[in-house]
């Protein structure tokens, strides 16, 4: 008896002190696992991060699968930092899906931190330096998502009216799309964007990913409303369009039912 207990006592001394890549990796999954599934049952929200063959999406944006470390981050921001901003129903209703990847590819070519799919879906490149980066790019994208969900020719035409005739310039033709890491600008805070540029400011735009489309330009009004609401307020008093834009963005937010705190 004895023996077996020694027995029994040395090998789970074996077993928790050879702490393996391999059973740090289960362990990891397990708690990864448990989370999402916590978290979908409150957000109704679904997490997916296993990939047999990589990643696709509908619109042809391609990634790998991101470590188990990466993607718990994710979701550790998705929980404490992205949903105090909305209602629970509001996500309920809003975002199906996140994918959360590594090494995201737009169908272009061009590498990018996030990318929304449609029906309710977006994608996140988990590889990040910080967790202010999961912030911004699961609003951004969330952003994009509750746009297409409640499309508005009438907050469409307003949006025009307030540009003055202005034409996007499109994806290809910005200075952001060629750039390394696909955004030049490093200011705010450690997420890797930088707003408010007088020059852009002047002719409307809180960064330069606005200029490319209307669906970017509104975004990225929403990205300041939500995470520099003083900064925006701000520029607003001193650009009329910025003015114009930040208001139909505030009425737009709150028709579709996000409650502004
Ligand atoms: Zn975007």
């Amino acid at each position: 008896m004895r023996h077996i207990t020694i027995f029994i006592s040395l090998a789970l001394f074996i077993l928790t002190s050879s702490q393996t890549g391999c059973v740090k990796e289960e362990e990891c999954y397990e708690h990864l696992d448990s989370k999402a599934v916590a978290l979908t049952d409150v957000w109704n929200t679904q997490f997916i991060y296993s990939f047999d063959n990589g990643f696709t999406s509908h619109g042809g944006s391609t990634a790998s699968e991101t470590t188990c470390e990466d993607a718990y981050k994710v979701l550790e921001v998705f929980e404490n930092a992205f949903t105090p901003y909305f209602d629970i129903d509001f996500i309920r209703n809003e975002l199906n899906k996140v994918f959360i990847v590594e090494d995201l590819h737009w169908y272009n070519g061009q590498k990018i931190k996030g990318v929304s799919i449609g029906d309710g879906e977006i994608a996140i490149d988990a590889n990040q330096p910080n967790a202010n980066v999961y912030l911004f790019v699961l609003l951004h994208e969330f952003f994009h998502v509750i746009h297409s969900n409640h499309w508005s020719l009438d907050f469409r035409i307003n949006w025009s009216d307030a540009m003055g005739g202005y034409h996007y310039i499109g994806y290809e033709n910005t200075a952001s799309a060629t750039s390394e890491n696909g955004y030049p600008c490093h200011e705010f805070g450690e997420s890797g964007y930088c707003l408010g540029e007088e020059d852009l400011l002047s002719k409307g735009f809180i960064r330069d990913h606005g200029e490319r489309s209307f669906r970017e330009d509104f975004a990225t009004y929403c990205e300041a409303l939500f995470l520099m609401p003083e900064a925006l307020e701000e520029w607003s008093l001193k650009y009329p369009i910025v003015k114009q834009k930040r208001q139909l963005c505030i009425d737009y937010l709150s028709s579709v039912g996000v409650v502004l705190k």
